[in-house]
């Protein structure tokens, strides 16, 4: 970090938060690189002037993220090595009228839909020929792709719908155009994210049109593989499910946050359906693609779950037997619908309650790891680490799921490749194999 000369501005983007945070910073470093201005991307070196933070606004672990990131950059500041801070995200959209009284030291704040406002400090446009032009951030070979902002679901707990505003699809062309940009500069998978994926359509379009969007992005030349996220159970688009089985460059994965396995509890989260229905889901979408990988997401600890919900929901994931899973405390957020219930779960017992879910998940992804031991799999070489090249199988999406891990002795690997490896061993969250050798 140095203090002001008369070099050019170098400026340094830090993201927090989730999969469409790092989008949103890489449309900020694409639009910032198109006005010549000199920007990275949690650049390691410490010589840039100006830091721009992308902030997550989710729930209570995050918020506190993001706010020690801004106090460090304030206090860099206070003492010389940068010149400038400015701070956006869903944490600035959220909280913005606090923040600027409480950190004084950031020059500017911006919400989640103003980066014309943030480009006008670099005396920048906003370049309308570089849509679908984004320099991604994450490995050259995968990247992600945001398909709508925003969300219309009630869910009682989830503040998104408070910073990021109703949903809003984008169209299928732009889309199918950034896609094709993407694999020309090297990316093999795209990993399909939103709020609420399965939406996709219904506003610009009036109707559900994931099937069509991921049956044009199978069409993509050179598109190895298409993930999809975030997909949601109420009014769940089946005709997903042949397209996913019928495109051999759609992976056989699916993640789908459920939230929780109580019927009583899902009324109470307002995600309109019901512990029987959610089981027919997942016994139709395993039905319909049988080497799918499911990951869900859970809450745990949410106002109104006694010890009798809970139970219900350790059972929910003893019988849905789901490949990956993660879970979170319940946070009690703000001008969300469950805080104006009584948050009567203990935070002790939250915590509790959300290890024993994954002490159990943890069982079960041990079981089914053990059953992958002797077959081959395609796997994509993310890294090389420790000796090791570690990758990724088509039911596991970077930095969530199972790794492979490859000794690389005597093991010649490219990172970005496909390899076939035979699996010889298993833990509970990772697999070690061996390249398949004809
Ligand atoms: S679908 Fe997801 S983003 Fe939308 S309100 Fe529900 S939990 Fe929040």
């Amino acid at each position: 970090m140095k203090t002001k000369s008369l070099k050019k501005d170098k400026v340094n983007i830090v993201t927090l938060g989730c999969s469409k945070n790092i989008v949103d910073s890489e449309v900020i470093l694409t639009q910032l690189k198109g006005n010549a201005i000199d920007v990275r991307h949690e650049s390691v070196k410490d010589d840039s002037n100006i830091v721009i933070i992308n902030t997550c606004g989710f729930i209570d672990n995050a918020k506190q993220e993001s706010i020690d990131t801004i106090l460090r950059y304030a206090d860099a500041k206070k003492e010389g090595l940068v010149e400038k801070v400015f701070v956006t995200g869903c944490l600035s959209q959220r909280y913005r009228d606090d923040l600027q009284k409480e950190i004084p030291g950031v020059d500017a704040w911006f919400g989640t839909m103003e980066l014309p406002m943030l480009l006008k400090k670099f005396n920048a446009d906003y370049k309308k020929e570089l849509l679908g032009e984004r320099i991604t951030t994450t490995a050259n070979h995968y990247a992600y792709l945001k398909i709508a902002e925003g969300c219309d679901r009630p869910c009682s707990f989830c503040a998104i719908p408070l910073i990021r505003g109703m949903h809003i699809s984008r169209s299928m062309d732009d889309l199918v155009k950034e896609a094709t940009s993407l694999v020309r500069n090297g990316t093999k998978e795209i990993l399909l994210i939103a709020q609420d994926s399965t939406y996709y359509g219904l506003d610009i379009y009036k109707e559900r049109k994931l099937a069509e969007l991921m049956e044009r992005l199978s069409d993509v030349e050179g598109l190895e593989w298409i993930r999809l996220h975030y997909a949601f159970p109420t009014g769940f688009p089946m005709d997903i499910l042949d397209v996913m089985a019928n495109r051999s460059n759609i992976c056989n994965y699916l993640d789908i946050p459920l939230q929780h396995g109580s019927t009583e509890m899902l009324k109470l989260m307002r995600r309109g359906t019901t512990r029987e229905k959610t089981e027919q889901l997942l016994d139709t979408i395993r039905q319909k693609v049988p080497e799918i990988a499911i990951r869900t997401t859970l809450i745990a600890g949410h106002p109104g779950e006694g010890e009798g919900e809970f139970e219900e929901m350790m059972d929910f994931v003893e019988r849905s037997r789901f490949e990956r899973l993660g879970v979170f405390a319940y946070s009690h957020e703000e001008n969300t619908h469950s805080h104006s219930m009584n948050d009567d779960v203990p935070e002790d017992v939250k915590q509790d309650r959300a290890a024993s879910v994954m002490e159990l998940q943890e069982n079960i992804s041990a079981e089914i790891n053990e059953q992958k031991v002797g077959k081959t799999f395609k796997v994509l070489i993310d890294r090389m680490e420790g000796g090791e090249f570690i990758g990724r199988t088509e039911h596991d999406s970077p930095e969530v799921d199972n790794e492979v891990l490859i000794s690389a002795e005597d093991t010649y690997l490219r990172v970005g490749d496909f390899a076939e490896i035979k699996i010889t061993e298993a833990t509970a969250f990772d697999l070690i194999g061996e390249v398949m050798t004809s």
